[in-house]
């Protein structure tokens, strides 16, 4: 195959260039050249009016009338100068090289296409040896071109290979193939369909579009096709899993689920809960293990959601676990559920590395025999020594908390079939990384919030307003409302974050003196008991003020707190911003967000907390984030090297995303295993590839 050609046997590479290629961008064969894309263009399309010319640095083309050219200075420092001028004004034009050459060839008078780099000397704009040239009825019309720019590096470079020579390379790599080395990919019926040109046609225009009209094709059309073939490969792991993954038939609503439903359950289901679990009740039902996500914001109800999904489970028989990341969640999830399912004859066990010794055991025990129905806990759920009679159902709270390996883990414990698996998160993901992410999960939204909840009041202040906002936590400590007061704990940092926590903590006591105020203090260093005391007294309304790190990040349920102050808010992220903004707005009360931040903040952190301030939707707010920081570092996806795309970008083509998805579960409905014969390009395209694609969006 031509693509899989040696790059060092392309005319004008050779041996040394092709180890610069190799080492400083990975080109190691013509096809890994063929998908060096330009990552801009010089659009030579376009005039320029002279007056426009404004940034140093920037290439122009512009038309105008040569007005003046004459050579100054003398010896070394002889130079050619000139002027260009068009309706708009005047350009500087320098040339120190080839001055008498230029002297004889242009002429004063005569109209000149220049295309130039702009730079500033003595404050004024001029350009150096601009490319001219002459306007004639023939010229002015043909090879304006965009012009593709390649990125390249300093090594590439002294080796003749910067932007211009990787242009002539692909010039040479295009004279090289013939239409036919490139093999077609998508079948011609959807290339009619949706518009899309061939793809031999859009790998020449991505590095040669005559004009905007053949980029845009070009890109749409390579971009439509990365994404599609993403889609195309999770929807086929995602029917092949559940084909092959037999699970538990919960097929039975029983006396668990109807009793706590009609007789325990304090509240009315919204309309987004009673949806997801009917999901769920679909899934249970199904004979297939169901692996499914839950997202719901914060405040959203997912617990009780959890809660009647393990009735189901103890309906037909079976045991259920929910796991949560800290100590203090499986606790309150703990303590939470007790009380809901109250005096229904359901044993609900806690397990956490704390739970020791004679506790300890007598737990082990109920589970093995089947005595214990539901067991909550932390981690410590999935150590080798917690045995169960029949796991049928596993709930992970916050999985992005959790690593694969130990999510996983849970899987072995079922009984001869592995337990449907559940996980929730309060992190929302864009809806177009939660379809690639976990492309083949199935995904709930809890996208409403229970009636009654008043939305936070978020305020961006700063040390100016200082004793106006200790006022205002004192007027809502006053009324008998608690007050969160969070500094950031990031690791490099730690001990001026210390430091600033310590300092926060000692003037908080100054300006909110013993005895009429009581402060909690948590941060991460501090030992689990001595959190947990301190947690506690905040939890039952001993403290008024909890002065924290992070660490109360994390489903901590206080509902007669009313004020989260954040200090230093800039250098948190949008996502963590929202999880602590969620620990207030919990109650009935009006609750109230300060983000205090330094007077200097960059042009980020500022659209951070102006996007904190302006909503409270967490998807919202999960759009912006991806939009600031891209796909790579959003929560849950720095270990999927997958996100890389050449083109397409998860944060702005969420249309060209939702489309490639729905074609592609199309075609599978109709062709399962792509064997008819209008799928061949699409079957042989999935098994070249496939050797690179890891399943790497398992999540549990
Ligand atoms: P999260 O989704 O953040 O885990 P929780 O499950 O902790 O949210 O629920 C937050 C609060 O809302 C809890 O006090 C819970 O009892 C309450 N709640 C949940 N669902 C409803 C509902 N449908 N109506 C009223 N209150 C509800
Ligand atoms: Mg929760």
């Amino acid at each position: 195959m031509p693509l899989d050609t040696a790059i060092e046997y392309l005319k004008g590479v050779g041996p040394q260039r092709a180890d610069v290629l190799k080492k400083e961008l990975g080109v190691f064969t013509f096809g890994d050249l063929l998908f060096h894309f330009p990552f801009r263009y010089i659009d030579r399309t376009k005039f320029h009016r002279i007056s426009d010319i404004r940034t140093e640095g920037e290439q122009y083309q512009v038309k105008g009338i040569l007005r003046r050219l004459e050579t100054v200075g003398s010896g070394r420092a002889k130079r050619l100068a000139g002027t260009l001028r068009d309706a708009s004004g005047a350009i500087e034009l320098v040339w120190f090289q080839g001055v008498s050459w230029l002297e004889r060839n242009l002429h004063v008078g005569k109209e000149y296409v220049l295309f130039g780099r702009a730079s500033q000397f003595n404050g004024r704009f001029n350009i150096a040896h601009p490319e001219l040239e002459e306007v004639t009825p023939e010229n002015i019309q043909s090879a304006r071109t965009f012009d593709p720019v390649y990125p390249s590096t300093d090594k590439l470079t002294q080796k003749g290979l910067d932007a211009r020579g990787l242009r002539k390379l692909l010039r040479t790599l295009f004279d090289t193939l013939k239409p036919a080395d490139i093999v077609e990919t998508l079948p011609d019926y959807m290339q009619e369909q949706y518009k899309l040109i061939p793809r031999w046609e859009a790998l020449q225009k991505i590095h040669f579009p005559e004009n905007q009209q053949d980029l845009d094709a070009a890109t749409r059309r390579l971009k439509f096709e990365e994404l599609f073939f993403m889609q195309l490969r999770l929807l086929q792991i995602r029917r092949r899993r559940k084909d092959a993954s037999k699970g538990f038939v919960f097929d039975t609503i029983g006396e668990f689920f109807n009793t706590f439903y009609h007789d325990k359950l304090p509240f009315d289901l919204t309309g987004a809960q009673k949806r997801v679990l009917k999901e769920i009740r679909a899934d249970l039902a199904s004979g297939q293990q169901m692996n499914r996500l839950i997202q719901g914001d914060v405040g959203s109800g997912k617990t009780v959601v959890a809660l009647m999904s393990m009735l189901m489970a103890l309906d037909n028989g079976y045991q259920a676990c929910l796991m949560a990341p800290t100590e203090i969640l499986a606790q309150q999830h703990f303590e939470g559920i007790t009380e809901l399912v109250g005096d229904m004859g359901i044993n609900v066990g806690f397990l956490s590395g704390s739970v020791k010794g004679k506790k300890r055991a007598a737990i082990l025990e109920q589970l093995a025999a089947g005595d214990m129905h539901i067991v909550i806990g932390t981690h410590a759920l999935i150590e080798d020594w917690v045995q169960f009679q029949n796991l049928g159902l596993t709930i992970t709270d916050e999985q992005h908390r959790f690593g694969v390996e130990q999510r996983a883990a849970l899987w072995k414990k079922g009984a001869g079939l592995p337990p449907h698996v559940l996980v929730m998160t309060a992190t929302p993901i864009p809806r177009t990384l939660a379809m690639t992410l976990y492309g083949d999960l199935d995904v709930s939204v809890i996208d409403e919030l229970p009636p009654g909840r008043k939305p936070v009041t978020t305020m961006l202040k700063n040390e100016h307003h200082r004793l106006r906002v200790q006022g205002f936590m004192k007027e809502e400590i006053a009324k008998g409302r608690q007050v969160y007061v969070v500094y950031p704990m990031i690791e490099e940092t730690e001990n001026a974050d210390m430091l600033n926590l310590q300092a926060g903590y000692d003037a908080m006591s100054r300006d909110f003196p013993k005895p009429d105020y009581q402060i909690s203090i948590v941060h991460g260093k501090m030992k689990a008991q001595e959190k947990d005391y301190e947690m506690q007294r905040f939890v039952k309304g001993e403290t008024q003020i909890m002065v924290a790190t992070t660490v109360i990040e994390v489903g901590v349920n206080v509902p007669n707190a009313s004020v989260m102050v954040i200090e230093n808010a800039e250098r948190f992220g949008l996502s963590q911003l929202h999880q602590l903004r969620g620990r207030v707005g919990r109650g009935a009360e009006q609750s109230y967000c300060i983000l205090m931040s330094s007077f200097k903040l960059s042009h980020e952190g500022r659209e951070r907390l102006q996007t904190m301030v302006r909503t409270n939707d967490g998807f919202e707010i999960a759009e912006v984030d991806l939009r600031l920081r891209g796909p790579g570092n959003m929560e849950g996806t720095q270990q999927s090297g997958m996100l890389r795309f050449l083109l397409a970008d998860l944060a702005r083509d969420s249309q060209v995303i939702t489309a490639a998805r729905e074609i592609a579960a199309r075609i599978l409905d109709a062709d399962p295993a792509l064997g008819q014969p209008e799928h061949q390009r699409l079957r042989v395209h999935l098994e070249a590839t496939g050797k690179e694609a890891k399943v790497w969006s398992r999540i549990s």
